[in-house]
């Protein structure tokens, strides 16, 4: 019978966040694959655990995949830890997952602490829809493209980053998404664990320079491109409204109601307008 791979989450800091059941996890299984075999020997000692550890960074996943799949085919049971949060979040995991899945291995996460999750509950912005971002591109250009992709998105969006490109990054934000409202949560979990909110012009403006680790986190666009263009339509006249619609090649009836939608009154109204008025 195949062993199952759980995908562990561990502490983002305080060493207290690991849950009980990942503990049992960690003690049960036959493997640890870990991202940094050294980092993760130091919360097993943590733990009292013992277990032999397998190394399973970025730059192997591919090979170390296929060694951690053998193990798990022999029935071996594999537990997947990042260095931090939750695997396979700007992580190593997803590949792993993807190869189990196709050789019918069952997965199990467990779940526990995720910086970004930690990061936007706390942050003040909308919870109700957001876009997790992970890392921007290091390449100027396409951290400006990936930026520009971004610009109408509406959820509030949150994004990784390491803490000495904090600045350029922060400033390339505002130069493309403008001087949106946003919140850098530093060192979470930690002794100097700090929200600090303010605007993507007015965060950075602190005397000391800003150290640790940060997720960022930036208000959604107010409207999309749909929604503006919408409103701009809005402002002409039901006559010019009409022709628009027209020409875009919508049938009478619909043009009615996206007129009526565009002029917030009723199908009706719109309806006995153009029987008086002729088009
Ligand atoms: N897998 C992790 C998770 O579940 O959050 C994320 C790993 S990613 C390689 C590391 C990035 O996560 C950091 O550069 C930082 O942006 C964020 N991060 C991790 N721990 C953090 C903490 N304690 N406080 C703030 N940000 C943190």
């Amino acid at each position: 019978m195949n062993g199952k791979l759980y995908l562990v989450a561990t502490p983002i800091g305080n060493l207290e966040d690991i849950t009980l059941r990942a503990i049992k996890i960690l003690k049960e299984v036959d493997y640890i694959a870990a991202e940094d075999t050294r980092h993760t020997l130091k919360l097993l000692n943590h733990l009292e655990i013992s277990k032999p550890l397998i190394s399973y960074y970025k730059e192997i996943e591919k090979e170390k995949s296929d060694i951690l799949l053998h193990k798990l085919r022999e029935g071996k049971n594999i537990a997947l830890v990042s260095d931090a949060g939750t695997p396979g979040i700007s992580d190593p995991g997803e590949i792993m997952v993807r190869k189990a899945i196709e050789n019918q291995i069952e997965i199990i996460p467990i779940p526990g602490a995720c910086a970004c999750i930690s990061a936007l509950v706390g942050s003040g912005l909308s919870t109700k829809e957001f876009s997790f971002i992970g890392f921007l591109p290091t390449n100027q250009n396409e951290k400006k493209e990936k930026l520009e992709e971004l610009k109408e998105e509406t959820r509030t969006l949150i994004f990784y980053e390491a803490p000495h490109k904090l600045k350029n990054t922060i400033e390339k934000m505002e130069q493309v998404l403008g001087n949106r409202e946003c919140t850098l949560a530093r060192e979470l979990t930690k002794i100097h664990e700090e929200f600090i909110r303010g605007t993507l012009a007015t965060v950075l403006q602190k005397d000391e320079e800003l150290k640790g680790e940060f997720v960022i986190l930036v208000k959604g666009a107010e409207k999309t491109k749909k929604e503006i263009e919408n409103e701009k339509i809005a402002e002409r006249t039901l006559e010019e409204q009409y022709h628009y619609y027209q020409q875009q090649g919508f049938e009478k009836k619909e043009i009615i109601k996206l007129i009526a939608k565009n002029q917030k009154v009723s199908k009706n109204e719109i309806y006995q307008y153009f029987l008086k008025v002729k088009i």
